[in-house]
């Protein structure tokens, strides 16, 4: 935090009342187990817990106040409000406007945490890596997010926050506490089907990033989905400032050409304004070619060069999991995409395996959350691995046989993840090329760690 708040200052901006003492806080605390000293501790409730069972704990750990949505028998100042989780969020954004950092906030079905990273690296090129705060790992929830901007400290020039949305009205929940200065929409895809009904739903809350931003704010909008021109005609009539990006359109304010992509490298031209430079993505498929321009559109935005947009994705490298390139066993190459998936990523990646050369296997997992057709999205990545020329098709999880029936010959499906992975490790040759992707719960990443394991 950048300096500590009083109790009073909060409730006379909310109306929360607060009974006891006024006192001034420097964290926030939601684990009441952690070093709670001078913090506020504040009670969230969810569907199988009530944090206002912890707040002895957490007094006994040092907090001086807490944040409750009813009155408690301790003898500590406290707020009353009604919802802690929106009072978490409202704490947040007193931080957040405390900062005079530029706040960029990124959405999308897929790609978030990529283009994140991207963004990142570029921004090393600008600052001091002590001057950018970026969401760690995957708090982008309505937890996450506020304990991100609990994070601001004074040093901090640059902020970069992920969003994510299981449901409508997520994201515009999120833009109320982050009062983001730019914002980016990468995609709206197939995905938490069982929030949103369906895609439309997840296009519209996906929109709430460009909507909910505050006047002359701008927003770098990918102009290649099937929502794209839903969302500029929306952005303009909004008086939203776009900055359009493509993979393909060379009508875009930022678009790449010259695509060369092999099966861990991305190499293409970055046209900004009049300009183009030369990019070499260390990360395969075109989907980060496209998070790349989504990366640069909103760095030049930001008044970030041209050399350093190309400097700092020339030095980014694959997060974890997402089509990184590794070596496995008997030298073969691995394409872990591991992180997780959807029907769109699975083809994207299923692309970028088949432009290897010699044998091609590609180990599927589940995927989740898919909503009524899941078996329908199954079975239709079975039949595109074999259109595009899979050579071998291992697959496990339930869903998955029917994905291994419209593959056809050569398909094999496990009904354990261990009985896969004794298969395949007999199975893989010098030479092959081993795609591994599947839903986060799914688990793929264990066999990507036994296939590269035994090297
Ligand atoms: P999550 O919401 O699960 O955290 P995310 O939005 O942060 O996901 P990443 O972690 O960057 O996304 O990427 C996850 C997977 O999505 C990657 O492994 C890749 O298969 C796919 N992906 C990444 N970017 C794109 C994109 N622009 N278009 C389609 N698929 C993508
Ligand atoms: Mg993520």
């Amino acid at each position: 935090m950048i300096s500590a708040t009083t109790l009073s200052q909060l409730a006379a901006d909310n109306h929360w009342q607060l009974i006891g003492h006024d006192v001034a806080f420097e964290k926030v605390i939601l684990d009441s187990r952690s070093d709670s000293t001078d913090g506020i501790f504040v009670a969230l409730v969810g569907e199988h817990f009530d944090s206002h069972q912890f707040i002895a704990q957490a007094i006994e750990n040092g907090a001086v106040a807490v944040v409750v949505n009813r009155a408690v028998a301790f003898n500590i100042p406290q707020l009353i409000v009604d919802d802690t989780r929106y009072a978490l969020g409202v704490i947040a954004r007193e931080n957040r406007r405390k900062s005079t950092a530029t706040v960029i906030a990124i959405t999308g079905s897929a790609g978030k945490t990529t283009t994140k990273e991207m963004l990142s690296s570029i921004l090393k090129q600008a600052y001091l890596p002590s001057q950018i705060l970026a969401t760690k790992g995957n708090f982008n929830n309505e937890i996450g997010l506020p304990l991100t901007l609990l994070d601001i400290e004074s040093e901090h020039q640059v902020v970069v926050v992920e969003m994510g949305a299981a449901k409508p009205g997520d994201i515009a929940y999120l833009m109320q506490f982050a009062e983001p200065d730019f914002s980016i929409l990468l995609n709206a895809k197939a995905v938490h089907l069982e929030g949103f009904g369906d895609c439309d739903h997840v296009a519209k809350t996906k929109f709430e990033i460009v909507s909910a931003l505050t006047e002359n704010k701008t927003s770098a909008i990918n102009i290649d989905t099937p929502y794209s021109s839903q969302w500029l005609a929306e952005a303009k009539h909004l008086g939203v400032n776009v900055v359009g990006y493509s993979a393909d359109n060379k009508n875009a304010d930022v678009f790449a050409d010259d695509i060369i992509a092999s099966i861990n490298s991305c190499h293409f031209k970055l046209h900004i304004a009049a300009n183009h430079y030369a990019v070499s993505l260390k990360v395969a498929g075109v989907h980060n070619v496209s998070n790349a321009l989504a990366a640069a559109a909103i760095a030049n935005a930001a008044d970030i060069s041209a050399e350093s947009i190309v400097l700092g994705l020339n030095s980014f490298n694959a997060v974890a999991g997402r089509m990184q390139a590794v070596t496995g066993m008997k030298q073969s190459s691995i394409i872990d995409d591991s992180y997780n998936a959807n029907p769109d990523a699975m083809r994207a990646a299923i692309d970028v395996l088949c432009s290897a050369e010699d044998r091609k296997i590609f180990v599927m997992g589940q995927m989740g959350e898919l909503g009524k057709d899941e078996l329908a999205y199954h079975r239709q990545i079975g039949q595109y691995a074999k259109e595009q020329g899979v050579d071998l098709f291992y697959a496990c999880g339930e869903l998955c046989r029917t994905a291994v029936e419209a593959f056809g010959q050569r398909g094999l499906f496990f009904e354990e993840q261990s009985a896969l992975i004794n298969s395949l490790s007999e199975e893989i040759q010098y030479g092959d090329t081993v795609l591994v992707k599947g839903s986060r719960s799914a688990k793929m990443d264990v066999v990507v760690a036994a296939i590269v394991k035994n090297n």
